[in-house]
């Protein structure tokens, strides 16, 4: 019979290496021994978001604990192509959706921004992680994307290191035709999106902004997207001049 145990996709948080003994915690015991009703012998597929996956054992099972061994490995990190999501954090669960969405299309970081119209300024880190985790859990993905805190968008102006492109994606040009500016989105160089919160950029930004060196500014389209819509749909524009050619 086929043990459709490797199927089960668990996020570890520590190194990993062969033969390594993992003590469980207790949700993660009580997804393997409860939800998936696992027993001991039976192998699990792990990942720690960083080295690639491994096959694991299930050596100790308990209602609240467990222990798993590790074993091979199985495939080694796939890090996405250097990209980054600077989006400003949104309101309700739309931040969860954009993270969520980001994770499984594969960034490198994501960076939220505080821009003038931006309504809620700081993220709850640790339940972002968790959706990270899970969206990885869920899609395959070997490589955890780094989430750092909110910071200016005047800092990031500040900092921005111009060896890196920045499509800057411009609600303003949506008005005019159809031209994008796709073309000038480079192929296999390191590159940055940035989307606005839901009021938009304002114009002064939108001017601070055009004048950092490697800019882009870009349109999605003629019509005024969400910004979650706008943050996957730039992604996947990236990807497909990046992945695709
Ligand atoms: N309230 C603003 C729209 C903000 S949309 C207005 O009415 O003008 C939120 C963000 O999504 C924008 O700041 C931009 O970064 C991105 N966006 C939405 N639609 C876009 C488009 N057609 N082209 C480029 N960027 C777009």
């Amino acid at each position: 019979m086929i043990d459709r145990s490797v199927k089960v996709r668990l996020f570890i948080n520590e190194e990993l290496s062969q033969d390594l003994d993992i003590s469980l915690s207790s949700d993660q015991a009580k997804y393997l021994f409860k939800v998936m009703r696992l027993n001991i012998g039976q192998q699990i597929c792990i990942f720690d978001g960083k080295s690639g996956e491994y096959l694991a054992q299930i050596v100790e099972k308990g209602p609240r604990l467990g222990k798993i061994r590790v074993g091979k490995k199985k495939k080694s990190v796939a890090i996405p192509p250097d990209l980054w999501l600077l989006f400003s954090p949104l309101q309700k669960n739309r931040t969860d959706w954009i993270v969520e969405k980001a994770t499984e299309l594969g960034v490198r970081k994501m960076v939220p921004l505080v821009t003038s119209r931006t309504v809620r300024k700081n993220i709850r880190i640790t339940r972002l992680n968790s959706i990270m985790i899970e969206a990885l859990e869920q899609c395959g993905g070997t490589f955890l994307p780094k989430l750092l805190e909110p910071v200016s968008l005047s800092d990031l102006i500040q900092l921005w290191k111009p060896d890196r492109q920045l499509i800057f994606c411009d609600e303003s040009l949506s008005a005019i035709g159809n031209e994008t500016n796709f073309s000038l989105i480079r192929k296999n160089k390191a590159a940055a999106i940035l989307i606005g919160p839901e009021g938009g950029f304002s114009e002064k930004e939108g001017q601070l902004i055009k004048q950092i060196k490697n800019t882009v500014p870009v349109s999605l389209g003629p019509r005024i997207l969400r910004a979650d819509t706008a943050a996957v749909a730039a992604i996947s524009i990236w990807q497909s001049i990046n992945l695709l050619t």
